[in-house]
């Protein structure tokens, strides 16, 4: 940190007003006292500048000084991220916790990247070729599930003059020189990136693969796709925890960034702890070499979660680049709705609704726009996904949050309040959800499973349909009063609701199903359907169809048939057939 720019002249919880140099910049990262309190300039007027500042500022006076960085808030990208934990403002939390024990000192001035550690560099690129900015320079095994791209940054380009040779560098280390027009630019692994600014890509590429999350409503039902947005909203306990930790787990992204975002530390904890011992079904691996996880801590200010949500979407562009599909989770960003309300508040600016400030939607627009598939300057191509969870007061989706969000997200996976308390897990409700990428990912479907996907979600989502419309019948006459063929339909959803849509995330087998699993269950309880219809039609009675042991197979498929032993389906079919064909025997 450089000289003090200027003066405390009024602290307003996390607002901070100081009167000082004109030389400031808007968006500059400054600190605040002698602490140097990590703020950001978020307001101009003359000589006096308007300070968001990170970290607790209880203590902090008017008369202390400020301090210039020159610099905007920006993150740090280089080897070192992957695994690792930081706070909003890229401050790493398992090194600090080392260091310091759980408590966090405010003003911390730690580097976010380890810059003793050695990479091993192995380069790639041609020496005297003219490289682009972004253009790869070399690779490092960050870890052992991610080979990284050492890339130029994008703001920089000209002639390779010299490339380090293979071998071990810190991440501030020269490894390549470059000449830009008689210019001399030397080129370490460490780039930085202003965070409120999307990196620069080449072009944007249509989006029609499925990000796989192993969550079979998710999957089979409402699929997003790599590249794509969700929402997850949802009233307190009703599951987007959860649902968020399961798709950071389970999903086919090859790198995942988890904002912990304003919610319960408890929550947070829950993170650090648990995700470092899961295991990747598809290779062995700890999952925790290709996360970054960033989790606001109890004692920083509210503003530290707009920041999070910045730096998280960065570093999730940065893997984008590199050409892996990365998958972001925002958990929640309500809570980053709600500070800016507060600042906006402290501000006094004028409200727009519920108290929420007028650029609430712009700033959750350019935050979901950031997502995407895309063609790379090094001509990679990379997907950024982004989920974010809404917690809406009361559950209630009519408050702005949610509804901004909706218009901003391609898939909506509405939780339930009377699923959650009715303990039906994930408690997404499979009437209000929606996902408008059914077109895009049917091909896939199609060419990875060889089924017609598309047509047995729609006869799937039928059924249920038709379930929710007699389900009003049987509220108001019971159901003895429906037809045994309308008693089926009942029959038959309940085990795409239970047997299918249900998924215990601490059951170790149900826990992620593959592709393959989801449309093969599907399958089974639509032929159960398909032929218990046909047998009713001809005289049985609903209760004889109850009566067949297929039932408690088909309920207990997701968690009794292994991902690697999908025979075991195969043969709870051979038995459906064989009950039917007994049953239908009776009355011909
Ligand atoms: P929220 O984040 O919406 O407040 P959580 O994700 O913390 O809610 O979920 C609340 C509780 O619901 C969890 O502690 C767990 O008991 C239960 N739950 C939610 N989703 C699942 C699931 N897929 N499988 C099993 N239990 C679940
Ligand atoms: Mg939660």
């Amino acid at each position: 940190m450089t000289d003090a720019i200027g003066v405390v002249s009024r602290v307003n919880g996390p607002v901070v007003h100081a009167r000082g140099s004109m030389q400031v910049r808007m968006g500059e990262l400054v600190g605040v006292g002698e602490d140097h309190l990590v703020g950001e300039v978020i307001g101009l007027n003359n000589d006096i500048m308007t300070i968001q500042v990170y970290e607790e500022t209880s203590g902090l006076t008017p008369g202390s000084p400020v301090f210039g960085t020159g610099a905007p808030l920006s993150v740090e990208l280089a080897p070192g991220l992957l695994g690792g934990i930081f706070d909003g403002i890229q401050r790493p939390l398992t090194v600090i916790e080392a260091k310091f024990g759980e408590f966090i000192n405010r003003g911390i001035q730690l580097p976010s990247l380890d810059r003793e550690k050695k990479w091993h560099f192995v380069p790639s690129a041609a020496v005297g070729d003219s490289l682009e900015g972004g253009a790869t320079l070399g690779s490092v095994q960050e870890t052992i599930l991610v080979n990284t791209k050492t890339m130029l940054p994008p703001d920089v380009k000209g002639r390779l003059a010299w490339l380090a040779p293979e071998g071990d560098y810190t991440i501030e280390e020269t490894i390549a020189r470059l000449d830009d027009a008689g210019q001399q630019r030397e080129v370490s692994m460490l780039q930085r990136w202003p965070v409120r600014f999307p990196r620069p890509i080449k072009e944007r590429l249509e989006k029609n693969t499925p990000l796989i999350t192993g969550q079979r409503i998710l999957d089979s039902f409402f699929p997003i796709v790599k590249g794509g947005t969700a929402a997850i909203p949802g009233g307190f306990g009703t599951g987007k925890t959860i649902t968020q930790h399961q798709i950071a787990k389970w999903a086919d992204a090859d790198i995942v960034v988890y904002i912990g975002c304003g919610e319960r530390g408890n929550e947070i904890t829950e993170v650090l702890q648990e995700f470092p011992k899961l295991i990747d079904p598809r290779n062995g691996r700890p999952l925790i070499e290709r996360t970054v996880i960033i989790a606001n801590t109890s004692n920083m200010q509210v503003a530290a979660r707009d920041a999070s949500i910045y730096t998280g979407i960065t570093m999730a562009e940065y893997f984008r680049d590199m050409g892996f599909a990365v998958a972001i989770m925002a958990d929640s960003t309500s809570r980053w709705a709600e500070a800016m309300r507060e600042i906006s508040g402290r501000l006094g600016e004028m409200p727009a609704q519920e108290g929420y400030p007028a650029y609430l939607s712009s700033r959750l627009a350019e935050f979901y726009e950031r997502a995407g598939r895309t063609r790379n300057l090094n001509d990679t191509e990379g997907s950024v996904t982004v989920i974010g969870a809404v917690s809406p007061p009361g559950g209630d989706f009519s408050e702005p949050v949610t509804q901004l969000t909706k218009q901003y997200t391609r898939v909506f996976w509405a939780l339930d309040k009377s699923l959650a308390a009715a303990r039906h897990f994930p408690s997404i409700n499979w009437l209000t959800s929606y996902s408008e990428y059914i077109d895009s990912v049917s091909n896939w479907w199609r060419s990875h499973t060889n089924q017609d996907w598309r047509s047995i979600r729609a006869r799937a989502m039928e059924l249920l349909t038709e379930e929710d419309h007699l389900n009003q019948i049987v509220r108001l006459v019971g159901p003895d009063a429906l037809p045994d063929e309308q008693r089926l339909v009942l029959e038959t959803a309940h085990l795409l609701t239970t047997g299918f849509l249900q998924q215990n995330a601490l059951d170790p087998v149900d826990t992620y199903a593959f592709p393959e699993k989801q449309i093969a269950m599907l399958k089974l309880i639509l032929r159960f359907h398909e032929r218990a219809e046909a047998i009713v039609k001809h005289g049985a009675v609903i209760t004889d169809v109850q009566k067949l042991p297929v039932i408690h197979d088909l309920l207990r498929m997701k968690a009794d048939v292994p991902n690697d032993n999908l025979a075991l389906l195969d043969k709870i079919g051979q038995d459906l057939e064989e009950q039917m064909d007994k049953l239908e025997a009776r009355y011909k």
